[in-house]
């Protein structure tokens, strides 16, 4: 008897979607009122926010860089994000995910403006359903931008997978799992790659296709990304126009 999953049926996946379909996004910007910079966000059953300290003091000063400001990332999935308790605390797997979810937003981030300082971005899962990477760089670029640090762009992050011999585009828990391959990307809206990871085995040619299949849905994010930016501060400039009004 077979066990296999089938993860493709008549072209449709587990969850309904159709191979070039991410799952739904929600974004909200400016949701904690003590950080400088906020995102909370939503691919499918992933759940993250991102808060966004600084430009501010370093401590410890001897990691103070004299032309620019630091820039440092913490991913943090709760203990309670995943179906079995997660161990509290820093591991392997998130000190590996801090960093490649740093190095993706650093390039654009102008930290020559600030030297002597340090830029600190929080980013805490509350529910994974795999791509937290991805949604958590999406959350921390917009909480960076809330936070009115200069940047270049904004960047945003999908990821394509391989399940059933298909390229997929942001794999859920199940594909990603027990699928054939996984491959995260990060890019500006330009079309620069800033992170780029894969874990399992695809052919050249799967590749091409799913780099360009990610490479559309971080164009997608984008626009979303983009529009809850704009919508935020459209409402301040009009809530500063009332005010002045009445003044
Ligand atoms: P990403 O979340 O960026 O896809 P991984 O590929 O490492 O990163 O993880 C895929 C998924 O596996 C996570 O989103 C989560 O649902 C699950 N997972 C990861 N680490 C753990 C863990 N320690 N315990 C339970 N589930 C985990």
């Amino acid at each position: 008897m077979e066990d296999k999953i089938t993860f493709i049926k008549d072209g449709i996946r587990l969850d309904g979607r159709r191979v070039d379909e991410a799952r739904p996004i929600k974004v909200e910007v400016g949701v904690l009122a003590r950080a400088d910079g906020s995102c909370y966000l939503e691919m499918g059953n992933n759940k993250v926010i991102a808060a966004v300290y600084g430009p501010r003091e370093v401590h410890p000063r001897h990691l103070q860089e004299v032309s620019r400001a630091i820039v440092r990332y913490r991913y943090n999935m709760a203990s309670f994000s995943v179906e079995e308790r997660r161990r509290p605390g820093p591991d392997r797997r998130s000190y590996e995910l801090s960093k490649v979810s740093r190095e993706a937003l650093s390039p654009v981030i102008l930290t020559s403006y600030f030297p002597r300082s340090v830029i600190d971005i929080f980013v805490e899962v509350l529910q994974a359903d795999a791509g937290t990477r991805t949604a958590g760089i999406n959350a921390a670029s917009v909480a960076l931008a809330d936070a009115g640090i200069p940047m270049k762009s904004l960047i945003s992050s999908c990821a394509a997978g391989k399940v059933d011999d298909q390229i997929v585009l942001d794999p859920m828990k199940e594909e990603d799992n027990f699928g054939q391959a996984d491959m995260p990307i990060a890019m500006t809206p330009g079309g620069e790659i800033t992170l780029l990871q894969m874990d399992g085995h695809m052919t050249v040619e799967e590749s091409h296709r799913a780099m360009e299949l990610a490479m559309k849905g971080c164009r997608d994010i984008y626009n979303m990304q983009r529009k809850v930016l704009i919508d935020r501060y459209s409402q301040m400039e009009n809530a500063t126009r009332q005010e002045e009004a009445v003044i």
